[in-house]
């Protein structure tokens, strides 16, 4: 990364600190990135840009790459605009302000990267994998939320929490059942799990 770039990037770290906006920690961000360029990604469709961060790192990855992101939440979205401008990739980030559940999108995708509301995640797998090139991917963060996901239930106090750690556990369930897709869970960041979509027809 350029020097100047590395600044940019240090600031939208600071202020995602300094406004509790959880975005991918370090590893997984190195996870993320190593990965698309391996894979040769040449897009991608987020859900959950908060700041804009990930998508800022994922786009820098290749001078070509375009990522789609959907945000819900106003004041993140204003604040990932400025990001994006900052770094001069409005040509290649595509911000959508709504409620992803609500958003149906064109096109076909390389890459779906999951990371909003944890207690969504079947929802969002299966309205977006339409969007999903035969041979792609479906990467979902915080499978361990904040590793909550390997405490047993009477480790967790809030009735809430304990909530979205079954839906967490129920998505994983739905992920190795899946015989559309091979899926992995990592134990990288917070718990990162790939989803190869199969193709079709092959061997
Ligand atoms: N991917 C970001 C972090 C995303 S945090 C990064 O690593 O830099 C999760 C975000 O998802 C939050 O900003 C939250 O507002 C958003 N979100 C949650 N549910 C959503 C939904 N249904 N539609 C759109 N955005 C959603
Ligand atoms: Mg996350």
């Amino acid at each position: 990364m350029v020097n100047n770039t590395y600044t940019k990037i240090k600031e939208i770290r600071e202020y995602a600190r300094d406004n509790k906006v959880p975005i991918m920690n370090q590893e997984g961000i190195d996870f993320l990135t190593t990965f698309i360029i391996k894979h040769q990604i040449k897009n991608v469709l987020e859900i959950g840009t908060a700041i804009g961060y990930s998508a800022i790192m994922m786009s820098l990855c290749s001078p070509t790459l375009k990522v789609t992101t959907i945000e819900r939440d106003e004041e993140r979205y204003l604040e990932a605009i400025k990001n994006i401008k900052k770094l001069n990739l409005e040509d290649r980030i595509t911000l959508i302000f709504n409620d992803a559940l609500k958003t149906r999108v064109d096109g076909k995708y390389d890459l779906i990267f999951i990371d909003a509301a944890k207690a969504q995640n079947i929802k969002f797998f299966e309205l977006f994998e339409r969007n999903l090139n035969d041979g792609g991917f479906i990467i979902t963060d915080n499978m361990y939320f904040h590793g909550l996901v390997k405490k047993s239930e009477k480790e967790i106090k809030s009735r809430n929490v304990r909530g979205i750690v079954r839906k967490i556990k129920d998505y994983i369930a739905f992920l190795k059942e899946n015989d559309n897709y091979n899926t992995t869970i990592y134990d990288i960041g917070d718990g990162i799990a790939v989803s190869e979509k199969k193709t079709k027809g092959g061997a």
